[in-house]
C-alpha cells in the first residue's frame, strides 16, 4: 500500500516537483525495498515520464543517504537531465567538463555553435605560433568523448533556433558565446577608410574563421597594402592581441610556415614589404596590458628589431607609476624589459642596411583621427595622435589615465589594426547590460533588473530578478579579459550555481516534448538537420585537416569554406 501510494504520487506529481529532494528521498526509500521497485524505477527512467530521476537515483543511491551538503548537491545534480551550452569555445568546454563530473549517467550536456567546428578562440583566436596554448584542445576532446556529451555545430542560436525553444527543451541553458565584436575608437576615418580593420578581423582571417578567411575583398586589400614597398602598419592598443598581430606581421613567413596558419594568409605575408610597425598605447609602459612572455617573443623575432623611444619611457615614469611598479614584481619585470629595449636611433645605427623590419613600441599617444592617403584617398595614409601625460583619476591612489596635452603628431601608415578589446553582442531573449556589454549575472545566474514597486525605496529599486534556468560563463559573463585558464574558475562557479539551483528546485521544467535538439530544429524548420555537424562529423574534419596539413609540413591545414566543412562532416 505504501509502495502504491508513493508510486502514484511520483507519477502524478506535477512536473515542476520532480526535483524536490523530499520526493527523491521517498523514491529512494522505495527503491531500497526490493527488485520489484528497482524494475519500476528503471522503467520509469526509460520512459519520458516527468519523473526521470528514478534511474539516476538508482545509479547513485548514496546521494540520498543523509542530508549532508555534498549528498544534497549530488542528488540535485542527478535530477538534471539536459543542459544546453551556447558556444563551443573554452568557456563552454570548461562548463561541460565540470557539469559532466556532477551529472548522472543518463544526463546529457549539449553544445551548440554557429561554426561547424568547435573550440572557439582556441581555433580562431590563438596565434598559430602558439601551439602549446592550442594543446588544450586535447583536454576538450576528452570531454567530448564522454558518451553524455553532444556537439551541434553549424547551428546559429537566434537564427536557426531561438532562446525560447532552447529554454523549452533544456533544464538549464548556459550562455558561453564570447565576444564577437570589436570595441571601437569613435574617431574620424575609422569606419570609412580602407586599410583600417579590427585586430579581431585580422586574427580571424589568418586563423581561418570562414566568415573572414573567405572574404576575398579582405585578402586582396591586405595583399595590396602589405605588398607596397616600404609599407607601414600601426596597431592601436597594447594588449596581447595587439602583440599577436604585430608578431604575425613581423615574422618571416618561413618561420610561420610550419604552424597552422592558413595558406591564404601565408601567401599574402610572403609578398609583404612591410618595413615598420608601431604598437601604440595611450598610457605608459607601466600600464601596458601585454604580458612579459609575449613581449619577449616580440623582441626575439629573427629579422625584426623591437625598439622604444626613450623619451616616451621616461615620461611614463611618474612618481605614482614608480610606486605602483614597486608593488608588483611581474609589472616591474615587464617595465624593466621595455626600458632595456634599444632606442630607434641606436637600432638603426647598429644595423644601417637592415632589410629587416622595425617594430616600435610607442607610449602616451591617444589616437585622434585617421587620414586618407593623398595618392589613394579611399585608403588610410596616416594617423593623428595626441601626446598624453599620465594622471591619477580623482587624485592620489586613483586609476592612472592618459590625458591629452594638445600636442599632435602625424604618423604615416598604410594599415591600421585597431586592437582595443572585444565586445559581446546581445542575443535575442537574453538580458544584456549594454553599458558593460555583458550578460548581467551573479555567480553565473542571469538576471534582469526587477521593476521597482511604486513608492519603493532606492535600495528596493536595485533588486534583481534571476531568469530561471539561464546561466552564463566566459567573456559574456565577465567581459573580454583573461586567458583560457581564467575560464576554469568561471565555469566552476557557474556549474555550482546550476547544481545549487537544482537542489532548491529552482530549475524550470522543460515544456518541449522533443526527444533531441535535432527534433527541436526540425520543428522550428529554419535549419536542415542534415547540415548539423555532430562530434563524429567534426572528427572527420579534424582528420581531413590534419591529413592535408601533413602534406605541407603543418599540424593542420584548416578548411576555410563553411560549406566545405559541413560537406566533409556530413558525408
Ligand atoms: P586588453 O588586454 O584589454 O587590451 C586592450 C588595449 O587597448 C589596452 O592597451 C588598452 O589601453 C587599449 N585601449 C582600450 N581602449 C582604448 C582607446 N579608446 N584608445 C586607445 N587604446 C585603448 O585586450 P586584448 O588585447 O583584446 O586581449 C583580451 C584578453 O585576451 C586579455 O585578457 C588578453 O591577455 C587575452 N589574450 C591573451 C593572449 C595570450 O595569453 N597570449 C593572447 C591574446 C589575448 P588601456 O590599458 O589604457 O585601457
Amino acid at each position: 500500500m505504501v509502495l502504491k501510494a508513493h508510486v502514484s504520487f511520483l507519477l502524478f506529481t506535477p512536473t515542476n516537483h520532480r526535483r524536490d529532494n523530499s520526493v527523491s528521498r521517498s523514491m529512494y526509500a522505495l527503491l531500497r525495498r526490493g527488485s520489484a521497485c528497482r524494475k519500476l524505477a528503471l522503467s520509469l527512467s526509460s520512459s519520458r515520464s516527468s519523473v526521470p530521476t528514478a534511474a539516476t537515483l538508482w545509479h547513485q543511491p548514496a546521494c540520498f543517504s543523509t542530508a549532508s551538503p555534498a549528498a544534497r548537491s549530488a542528488s540535485a545534480a542527478a535530477s538534471i537531465r539536459r543542459v544546453g551550452i551556447v558556444g563551443a569555445g573554452p568557456s563552454g568546454f570548461y562548463v561541460a567538463k565540470y557539469l559532466l563530473k556532477e551529472l548522472g549517467p543518463s544526463a546529457t550536456v549539449e553544445m551548440i555553435d554557429c561554426l561547424p567546428t568547435p573550440f572557439g578562440l582556441v581555433r580562431t583566436g590563438v596565434a598559430p605560433d602558439h601551439p602549446e596554448v592550442k594543446s588544450v584542445q586535447n583536454d576538450f576532446g576528452k570531454v567530448a568523448e564522454d558518451p553524455r556529451f553532444r556537439f551541434f555545430g553549424n547551428v546559429r542560436v537566434g537564427q536557426d533556433v531561438g532562446m525560447a525553444e532552447l529554454r523549452g527543451f533544456y533544464d538549464a541553458v548556459v550562455l558561453a558565446y564570447g565576444a564577437s565584436e570589436d570595441r571601437t575608437l569613435g574617431i574620424p576615418g575609422e569606419d570609412t577608410l580602407e586599410g583600417v580593420i579590427g585586430a579581431r578581423t585580422f586574427v580571424n582571417w589568418y586563423n581561418g574563421h570562414p566568415e573572414y578567411a573567405q572574404d576575398e575583398k579582405l585578402t586582396t586589400m591586405l595583399r595590396d597594402i602589405l605588398a607596397q614597398p616600404g609599407a607601414q602598419a600601426a596597431v592601436l592598443g597594447q594588449g596581447n592581441v595587439a602583440l599577436d598581430c604585430a608578431r604575425v606581421l613581423a615574422k618571416q613567413p618561413a618561420d610561420l610556415a610550419s604552424s597552422d596558419i592558413c595558406e591564404h594568409a601565408l601567401e599574402v605575408l610572403r609578398q609583404s614589404h612591410l618595413t615598420t610597425m608601431s604598437v601604440i598605447g595611450r598610457r605608459g609602459h607601466g600600464q601596458a596590458a601585454f604580458t612579459i612572455k609575449e613581449l619577449r617573443e616580440l623582441s626575439r623575432i629573427a629579422g625584426a628589431t623591437l625598439v622604444v623611444p626613450p623619451e616616451e619611457v621616461a615620461q611614463g615614469l611618474t612618481p605614482f607609476t614608480i610606486a605602483e611598479l614597486a608593488q608588483s614584481r611581474p609589472r616591474k619585470r615587464l617595465a624593466d624589459l621595455v626600458e632595456s629595449l634599444p632606442a630607434p636611433s641606436a637600432a638603426a645605427a647598429a644595423a644601417p642596411a637592415a632589410a629587416g623590419r622595425t617594430v616600435a613600441l610607442r607610449f602616451l599617444l591617444i589616437p585622434k583621427a585617421l587620414l586618407p592617403d593623398p595618392a589613394r584617398p579611399h585608403r588610410v595614409g596616416a594617423i593623428v595622435l595626441e601626446r598624453a601625460r599620465l594622471q591619477q583619476e580623482g587624485g592620489e591612489g586613483g586609476r592612472v589615465v592618459a590625458v591629452g596635452t594638445g600636442e599632435m603628431i602625424e604618423m604615416p601608415c598604410n594599415l591600421v589594426l585597431r586592437s582595443i578589446g572585444y565586445k559581446s553582442q546581445p542575443l535575442e531573449g537574453v538580458p544584456f547590460d549594454n553599458r558593460r556589454a555583458v550578460v548581467p549575472n551573479r555567480q553565473g545566474r542571469v538576471f534582469v533588473d526587477a521593476p521597482a514597486a511604486p513608492g519603493a525605496l532606492a535600495a528596493a529599486a536595485a533588486a534583481v530578478e534571476v531568469v530561471p534556468g539561464m546561466y552564463c560563463t566566459g567573456w559574456v559573463k565577465r567581459g573580454p579579459t583573461g586567458i583560457i585558464n581564467t575560464n576554469i574558475y568561471d565555469a566552476r562557479e557557474t556549474v555550482a550555481s546550476i547544481v545549487e539551483d537544482a537542489g532548491h528546485g529552482k530549475l524550470p521544467t522543460p515544456s518541449s516534448s522533443s526527444s533531441s535538439l535535432l527534433d527541436v530544429l526540425a520543428k522550428v524548420g529554419r535549419k536542415k538537420v542534415e547540415e548539423v555537424v555532430t562530434w563524429e562529423g567534426y572528427r572527420k574534419i579534424d582528420a581531413y585537416e590534419c591529413e592535408v596539413g601533413a602534406t605541407r609540413g603543418k599540424p593542420r591545414e584548416k578548411v576555410i569554406d563553411a560549406q566545405e566543412l559541413v560537406r566533409i562532416a556530413t558525408k
